[in-house]
């Protein structure tokens, strides 16, 4: 079983992902994870990518595109890709060596939540400097209002996730994703999922899906 997940910022998508893995053991290929891992081993992707991000550009398609493609080559099938594809020229790319391999996308799925609910989720969200503990105003809210519970330290909001500038990723997010939507719809493979719920709530929706997927690639794995 072959995925693609997205959402916006706050969807739970990475959440949900771990998941996933787990249950039908899949490879999680995560973008913004192996675009991190490259630059902290200092290889020559990673400090080109490193260079792109200090300038505050984006990275180059063909430099994701050699990224996740090196990634697909070595565990060909049964995978779970986060944040990718992003634009045309990295779908082209990813479909490409797909339909090289024999291979395809069953599912593109898409976590939804709206910009109200997008913004509610990540702004509330606060840390701590010191020891790196995450709370969030409503959902885990610490025991003394902005206080870290482990250590004691004034918490702080990263300013990625001010409200003004979550709004700014959520467009961005909508718009970059349409044409993307698009294809897969065409494809037939796209499936959208409402995320204003828990996570067991969204949980629940996504399973009964993967579920009879894998079931009609594998039809002897019996499952609880
Ligand atoms: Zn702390």
């Amino acid at each position: 079983m072959n995925i693609l997940i997205f959402g916006p910022p706050g969807s739970g998508k990475s959440t949900h992902s771990r998941t996933i893995v787990e249950r039908y053991g899949l490879t999680y290929i995560s973008s913004g994870d192996m675009i991190r891992a490259e630059i902290s081993a200092g290889t020559e992707l990673g400090r080109e990518m490193a260079r792109y991000i200090e300038r505050g550009d984006l990275i180059p398609d063909t430099v994701v595109n050699t990224l996740i493609i090196s990634r697909l080559r070595r565990h060909r099938r049964n995978f779970i890709i986060d944040g990718y594809p992003r634009t045309a020229e990295q779908v082209l790319a990813l479909e490409n060596y797909l339909y090289d391999h024999g291979l395809s996308i069953d599912v593109a799925l898409e976590i939804f939540i709206s910009k109200e609910e997008s913004i509610e989720r990540i702004s509330g969200r606060r840390i701590c400097p010191r020891c790196g503990a995450v709370y969030h105003l409503k959902y885990r809210p610490p025991k003394v209002p902005g206080k870290c519970d482990v250590c004691g330290a004034d918490l702080i909001q990263r300013d990625d996730d001010r409200p003004e500038i979550v709004a700014r990723r959520y467009d961005l997010y909508i718009k970059n994703m349409e044409p993307i939507i698009k294809f897969y719809r065409k494809q037939g493979v796209y499936v959208r999922v409402d995320g204003h719920d828990s996570i067991e709530g969204v949980w629940e929706r996504i399973r009964p899906l993967l579920d009879y997927i894998s079931a009609r690639e594998s039809p002897s794995r019996e499952r609880p």
